[in-house]
Parts: structure tokens; sequence; C-alpha cells
């Protein structure tokens, strides 16, 4: 019997893992990492292909008859099985990736895979069809969000494969899609903290203009509370800024929950007009000097859905620039 905690879907269709197997580009040289390897039918063709399958499973039933699969078989010493759950265990150096994973842990699943070192070529992973899509995601796309941005900070991902419901026993409720995830490098450098509050408070309603946005009391006694901190730490410790960039990138992937959160339709709009219109009425120094930003690089009228990776890099610039930081 099947786990449905544990989003054990297994494929069940051979020509698609042929060509799921096919796209991956494996080389006969590759350290293969395989996620939620269930019954093995993706991993007998991964062996296949590789040198060299490390299989992470969390339950102890599927390792078991994993093993039972391959025992006495050629391909069983050149696979490693670990058991654990994937999020809590140590990666091994791996070359490529491929995986048909539990969809409940995607969103972490991506950001470990992407703060992993030394970055690996390429994951081919089976997500969920709406949480590819996020990933893929162009700005001005309906799908365009916070988890887009950030993903797309660290890898560059392609939409492969659409896969139906039916090529799974049991069949999920969703749709999937297979997707290819390629590692920055270099990396683009930010520091991850600042990062993530600045794309936070950005995202907080993608669709109002980032001058709604920053006019919102909340944000602006935030952003103003962060800088007298700042200016208060520069003055007693010489002016020294710590310009190491944090690239600890686990904190991204814990969002799941605020992702869903995130407002993104329009019927949110007049709420926060009025709380817009409240802290307009009041002049601030420091209000002028955020708009003055926004003006300066001329963002005040565009919105977040709409802007790319390297407008939020060059924004999130110029506040740092004018001593404005997020975190
Ligand atoms: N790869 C197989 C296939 O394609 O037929 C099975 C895929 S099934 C969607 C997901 C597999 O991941 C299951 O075998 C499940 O036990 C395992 N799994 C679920 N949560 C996991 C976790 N946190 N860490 C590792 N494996 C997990």
């Amino acid at each position: 019997s099947f786990h449905k905690s544990k989003g054990q879907h297994i494929l069940k269709n051979p020509l698609l893992v042929d060509t799921i197997v096919q796209k991956a580009g494996i080389k006969s040289t590759d350290v293969i990492l395989e996620i939620g390897p269930g019954t093995g039918n993706l991993t007998k063709k991964l062996l296949e292909a590789g040198k060299m399958v490390i299989a992470v499973e969390v339950d102890p039933r599927m390792v078991l008859e994993l093993q039972r699969r391959f025992q006495g078989t050629p391909l069983s010493n050149r696979l490693k099985v670990i058991q654990g759950d994937v999020l809590k265990t140590e990666l091994p150096y791996f070359d490529i990736c491929v995986a048909n994973i539990p969809y409940q842990i995607s969103s972490p699943l991506t950001f470990k895979l992407l703060s992993h070192q030394p970055a690996f070529r390429c994951a081919i992973i089976m997500f969920q069809r709406e949480f590819a899509m996020r990933l893929v995601a162009q700005p001005g796309d309906k799908l365009y969000c916070r988890l887009t941005v950030n993903t797309q900070l660290l890898a560059r991902i392609f939409h492969l494969l659409k896969v139906g419901k039916n090529n799974f026993r049991p069949p999920p409720k969703v749709d999937s899609s297979v997707v290819r995830i390629e590692p920055r490098k270099p990396r683009i450098e930010v520091k991850q903290k600042e990062w993530d509050g600045f794309l936070r408070i950005c995202f907080n309603r993608k669709n109002k203009t980032l001058g709604s946005i920053f006019r919102q009391k909340t944000v602006l006694s935030l952003l103003e509370k962060n800088y007298k901190t700042l200016q208060a730490l520069q003055l007693s410790q010489g002016l020294v800024e710590n310009k190491d960039p944090d690239m600890d990138f686990s904190r991204l992937g814990d969002s799941n929950e605020n992702e869903a959160m995130e407002i993104d339709d329009d019927e949110m709009d007049e709420e926060l007009d009025v709380e817009g219109g409240d802290a307009e009425g009041e002049a601030s120094e420091f209000k002028d000097k955020i708009l003055g930003v926004l003006k300066e690089g001329d963002f005040e009228d565009k919105r977040s859905s709409k802007l790319t990776l390297q407008e939020f890099l060059y924004l999130l610039s110029l506040f740092n620039k004018a001593g404005i930081h997020f975190s």
C-alpha cells in the first residue's frame, strides 16, 4: 500500500522514464543523486546510464524493496541507498540530480539543492505543474512571484516535459511537469538576508506600484528602524560596513506558506490605497529619501509582477547605496 503523506506516486509509464533519462543528458562518468527512488523504476535506467546512483529514500519498506530489486545483479555495486529524509540528510557530491519527488517538499528541496556546494551540473526534477510554471515564469506572467525571482537568482530553469496524472500509480490529483535546473556559475552574489527582506516587501503586493508599496507606514517604519540602527552602529564602529556576502540560502526555501499567502490579486488594492494614503499625508524626510531612490532608478510606477531579476538587483543596490537596508 502507498503512503499518501509521503507522496508515493510511482511512475508506471516506461516510455516516460526513458524520456526523462534521455533528456537528463547523463554521461557514463556521472554520479547521480536520486531523491525518492521508490520501487526503483527510474533508478534502474539511471544505473544503466551513469557511473553511480546515490538514492535517498525515507521509507524503510521502499529501501528494502529497492535493495531486493538490484541484489545479485551487476548494477547493485553502483547503487548506494541512503535511508532518510532528504531534507535532513547531508548530501554527498553529485554531478546531476534526477528525481520524481513528493511534491510537498518541492520548495525546501529546490533551495537545498541550490545551496549545495560544489554546484552540480543540472537537476531534472518532476514537480507539480503549477510549481514548475512558477519556476520558469517570466516578468508579466501570472505565476511570476517571489519564488520565481529567488530561484532564478540561483539558477537557470527550463520546462522540459508536461506529464499527465495517468502516468503515475496511484494517479496524483494534479498534473506534473519535468524541469531542468542549472545552477548559475558563477553565482550572483547577494547578502541573503538583505535580498530576502527586500523581495518580501516588493512582493507583499506584487501588482501594486513600488511607489505605493514603499509609502506604506509599516514598510517605512521598518526601513527607518534599520536605517537608524545601522547608522548608530556605524558611528560606534568608525563607519565600517561588513561587506561579506552572506551565502546561506537555506532561508529562501522555508517560505512555502508565505508564498501561498502572497496577495497577488487586485481585489486587495482598495484596502491598501487607504493604508498608503494614511502615511502619504505625513511629510517625512525618510520617506523622501526612499522615494528619491525609487525615482532615481525610475521604479516608482513599476510593479514587482513585471520586474526582471536584473531590475530587482539594481533597485536593491540603489537602496543599499543610499544606506537603506532590509535586514
Ligand atoms: N521515484 C519513484 C518513481 O518515480 O516511481 C517514486 C516517486 S514517489 C513520487 C516519491 C518517493 O519519495 C517515495 O518513494 C517516497 O517514499 C519518497 N519520499 C517521500 N518523502 C521523502 C523525503 N523527505 N526524503 C526522501 N524520500 C522521500
